[in-house]
């Protein structure tokens, strides 16, 4: 199908996306990338009348780091790829890059933004997932106010956010005491390669114990809080032991917080959890610390 016809502005400035926001209401809709905005318009899952495309306001491309990571609402998932490499950097970096070089093929990841992910909100996102276990926090602007909101407040549902009509993302914000993880790990089961993700997990592992999160499960990426812990308790043995110690507890735990998946889907969420986990581990043991 076409798409609706409709009106496309393109302001040059964080003030001019806030007036034009405040006076469409619900009649307008923010544009960043286009790669799941415009499937929906053409879908006509979507009908507004006007989009605002954001991707003239040139002060909204920069990913920082600064008391923590700040990443602004233009940066692409390729930038994300990309990050200049610079010595003693936060171990966070190398996932967010490696994470990125995952998400769909290059020309999608050219355009397609991470902040768009987010207020997308697609449970099967793969920024949501990392954004979740990073506690990230997303700034939302209008002409009344900065709001910082956390990813468990902002996701309201699957493809939902908590975004008024005339607010948009400027930012996402991750604090000082997460970026640093000693190591982490991430996995990701896609039936074919660019494809959305069937599984996927991450793994960190901080000097305060583990934490380890699960996408593509439910409406909202999911904390594994007992499997994290039983994992912060023990030692790393071998890939086999850590399998038998936590496989099923990690399934048992995916099932109880969403009781209609079927069991073979929660083991195969829970090993591919477990590769998350061994990825950190194998990190940890080669480098001493950060992968
Ligand atoms: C073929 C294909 C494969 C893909 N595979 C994957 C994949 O494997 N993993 C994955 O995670 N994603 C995948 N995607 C989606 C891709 O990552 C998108 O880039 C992302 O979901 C949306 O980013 P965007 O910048 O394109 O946002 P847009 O499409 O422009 O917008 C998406 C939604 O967010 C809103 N929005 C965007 N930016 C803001 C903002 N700053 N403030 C408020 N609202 C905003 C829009 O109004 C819209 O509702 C795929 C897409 C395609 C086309």
């Amino acid at each position: 199908m076409k798409i609706a016809p409709l009106e496309l502005r393109r302001p040059r400035s964080v003030e001019e996306v806030l007036g034009q926001l405040g006076s469409l209401g619900s009649d307008g809709r923010v544009l960043a990338g286009g790669q799941s905005l415009l499937p929906m318009l053409r879908y006509r899952v979507l009908s507004p009348h006007v989009l605002v495309d954001i991707g003239g306001v040139d002060s909204l491309r920069s990913c920082a780091l600064d008391d923590g990571l700040a990443i602004d609402a233009l940066v692409t998932h390729c930038d994300m790829e990309r990050l200049p490499a610079a010595g003693n950097e936060p171990s966070v970096l190398a996932l967010l890059r490696r994470h990125a070089a995952e998400i769909a093929f290059r020309p999608v990841r050219a355009r397609g933004t991470v902040l768009g992910s987010l207020m997308h909100a697609d449970p099967k996102g793969d920024w949501p997932l990392v954004f979740f276990a990073l506690d990230g926090e997303v700034e939302l602007q209008s002409l009344r106010g900065v709001r910082r909101v956390s990813m468990q407040e902002l996701v309201a549902g699957p493809l939902e956010t908590t975004c008024a009509v005339d607010e948009f993302a400027v930012r996402v914000r991750v604090g000082r005491e997460k970026v640093d993880p000693v190591s982490w790990g991430r996995s990701k089961l896609s039936h074919r390669a660019g494809e959305y993700a069937m599984c996927s997990a991450v793994a960190l592992n901080y000097d305060s114990g583990w934490e380890c999160w699960l996408g593509a499960i439910d409406d909202r990426p999911l904390k594994l809080a007992r499997v994290s812990e039983q994992l912060s308790r023990a030692d790393a043995g071998s890939q086999a032991e850590l399998r038998d110690g936590l496989l099923a507890p990690a399934a048992d735990e995916l099932m109880e917080a969403v009781p209609d998946m079927r069991r073979v889907q929660a083991l195969r969420h829970a090993h591919n959890l477990l590769d998350a986990v061994w990825m950190a581990m194998d990190g940890e043991r080669r480098h001493g610390n950060g992968n």
